[in-house]
């Protein structure tokens, strides 16, 4: 979705369902089991900036980073942020909505994936899913 700059010289609310390709890139960390919900608001601030606020809720396919195991987590991300418009963006005076909603999501998920805190993963030593199964490795 794109939207001029005059529109968020206020402010703009914008609610959609969302859904990208990038985010069905099977090499991605996270991929997204359907559209996500965005509800935000964008208004200018200054000449180059977007001030952008609201929520991203969703549901994502990922990967544990301790036990490789695959599963299903609902992710809500809450924020206000201030963007930098790009060069194109402002040349044309449109805004890129899409990419900034992709932005905030890469930049709110968290650097480390786990299935559950309690996650006990992978034994190095056997290699089985110590969540499923006892370590084989001692005697
Ligand atoms: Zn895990
Ligand atoms: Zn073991």
């Amino acid at each position: 979705m794109k939207i001029s700059i005059e529109q968020i010289k206020k402010e703009k609310t914008v609610v959609l369902n969302y859904e990208d390709e990038q985010f069905k890139n099977k090499n991605l960390r996270y991929q997204t089991k359907d559209a996500l919900q965005v509800s935000i608001t964008l208004s200018l601030a200054g000449t180059e900036n977007v001030r952008i606020k609201g929520e991203i809720t969703g549901k994502f396919c990922l990967i544990c980073d301790r036990c490789c195991s695959e599963f299903i987590e609902d992710k809500k991300f809450c924020f206000d942020e201030i963007m930098e418009l790009e060069q194109k963006e402002i040349v044309e005076h449109v805004i890129d909505v899409d990419s900034k909603i992709k932005e905030i999501v890469i930049m709110n998920f968290p650097m480390k994936i786990l299935c559950s805190s309690q996650c006990k993963g992978i034994c190095q030593g056997c290699g089985v899913n110590l969540n499923q199964e006892e370590c084989k490795c001692k005697k």
